[in-house]
């Protein structure tokens, strides 16, 4: 069998966790608990004590429903909760509070989809649904799983909101997965539900089968970055099993964070034994509710699209690059609505330094833009200086550095005495001078024109960038006519 016979079938749950809610999904415990001391956020309701009653987190269900409306899902009216029960020292009460779309139960929101793109063609990724359910408390181990003689429970994070994000199986390869979870991070941020640079954050798990195979569910996949290499080694192992005409058992395995081995626990739903949460009543949701959240909807990243390409005259191509970044597309706003001088030139050439210099930058440094001092005004100022020809871009290139210390321009130019040369007496002498200490050169230029390039290198070198690239260049195509 070839290697293009192999189908590719990928199915993922995401869950995410609403860390935008400041209390837990059925009590009012502070869910801010990262970094503090375990088990100082927790309460009678998520230690699962007997007697204690959960109530829910309106939030919740208003965040929830904000995702569904970005994720275009049917929402469900009514529903109510399910007891998901299971022994485990993770969940103290042995049942996990969700939803269950099976036994009369709904999901939050059915279908809905995620539009991707890949090599400029676009897919939807169809989801089946999306519901709520709480988080378990965290287990830490010693070392690792298997090896830790112990195993301590904080069960801080007992309780918070997840939402989890079930799509179909019709992601075909590790990238398109890669792609999926992108674009769904951009609606999360967009929604302002959650901030998934949070450490957990997100975990997925994955259901992954060649196309004739049974199917193997991957579960711990703890960042979105690992979803790629997890999914791609899952699927070597498959095709190696196949390829060696072994059985590739239906099973569970678990990521490690390098390779995925086989998980003891073997669990069906039979077992879980979903009954309704008794102690929760009914939700209901109506359209006026719907409506209301819908109104008050942040723009989400397909209507940016449309404005800014509107709005800033930019392409298509720009305003999705922008787009993609939700920081980085209101840093963009901000500086460029700083100056009502500015037209459609200015909008491009805004945009292609955030673009091209700020966000290199960034990705140079691994750092986002908040985490910089850089400020939207500085871009301003420097297409200002730019237009106004008071310095080169190849001076603009060189003080990036500085400004992202949050440094302003001036005070960078002047401390480093940079000023752009554009006085032709000035620039004429520089490059008499490169033409006479360069004689093997200038040879090479009157016979190839491109050989002009560098001398105009050194005329550059001489002035650390400072000379107008276009008045050198006049100026040397004059001066060595003149030989
Ligand atoms: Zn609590």
């Amino acid at each position: 069998m070839s290697e293009t016979n192999y189908e590719v079938i990928i199915g993922l749950e995401v869950h995410i966790q609403l860390t935008n809610l400041k209390t837990k999904l059925f009590c009012s415990c502070n869910t801010d608990y990262r970094g503090k001391k375990p088990n100082t956020h927790a309460c009678p309701v998520c230690l699962g004590m007997p007697g204690s009653l959960p109530v829910v987190n309106e939030k919740a269900i208003e965040f929830a429903t904000r995702m569904a409306l970005a994720l275009d899902c049917k929402i469900n009216e009514k529903f109510w909760f399910f007891r998901k029960n299971y022994f485990y020292p993770d969940m103290s009460k042995n049942f996990q509070i969700s939803q269950y779309n099976k036994a009369g139960g709904k999901a939050f929101g059915d279908n809905g989809y995620v539009t991707i793109k890949m090599d400029g063609v676009k897919k939807d990724i169809v989801l089946n649904r999306i519901h709520l359910e709480e988080d378990p408390a965290r287990i830490v181990h010693l070392g690792s799983i298997t090896t830790s003689p112990y195993a301590l429970i904080d069960y801080n994070r007992s309780g918070v909101t997840l939402l989890e994000i079930v799509t179909e199986p019709v992601i075909e390869s590790p990238e398109e997965a890669r792609e999926f979870l992108n674009q769904l991070k951009l609606l999360v941020d967009y929604t302002d539900i959650s901030d998934l640079n949070f450490e957990g954050s997100c975990r997925v798990d994955a259901n992954i089968s060649i196309k004739g195979y049974p199917r193997v569910e991957v579960k711990n996949i703890n960042s979105f970055k690992e979803v790629e290499s997890a999914l791609k080694w899952e699927i070597t192992r498959q095709k190696n099993l196949i390829k060696r005409n072994k059985t590739c058992e239906q099973e569970t395995r678990h990521w490690d964070g390098k390779v995925t081995i086989p998980m003891r626990t073997k669990e069906f739903e039979k077992d879980y034994r979903y009954f309704p949460e008794q102690d929760l009543v009914p939700i209901e949701i109506n359209e006026e509710y719907i409506e209301n959240v819908r109104a008050k909807l942040p723009e989400m990243p397909r209507e940016r699209l449309e404005r800014l390409q509107k709005q800033y005259q930019l392409s298509e191509f720009d305003a999705e690059n922008l787009v993609l970044n939700k920081s980085i597309a209101d840093f963009y706003e901000l500086g460029v609505q700083a100056d009502s001088s500015f037209g459609s030139e200015e909008y491009k050439l805004y945009c292609n330094w955030l673009m091209n210099d700020v966000l290199g930058w960034l990705n140079d440094n691994n750092k986002s833009i908040a985490q910089t001092k850089l400020k939207p005004l500085q871009i301003t100022e420097l297409v200002n200086l730019l237009k106004q020809g008071k310095i080169t871009s190849k001076i603009a290139k060189s003080i990036i550095d500085e400004m992202m210390k949050g440094i302003s321009i001036e005070k960078i130019l002047k401390k480093q005495d940079i000023k752009r040369i554009a006085d032709k007496k000035e620039i004429t002498r520089i490059v008499r001078e490169v033409i006479e200490e360069n004689p093997n050169i200038v040879s090479d230029a009157v016979k190839k024109p491109k050989a002009i390039q560098a001398l105009i290198g050194k005329v550059m070198k001489k002035t650390k960038g400072q000379a107008d690239p276009d008045i050198t260049q006049n100026t040397m195509q004059e001066e060595l006519k003149k030989l």
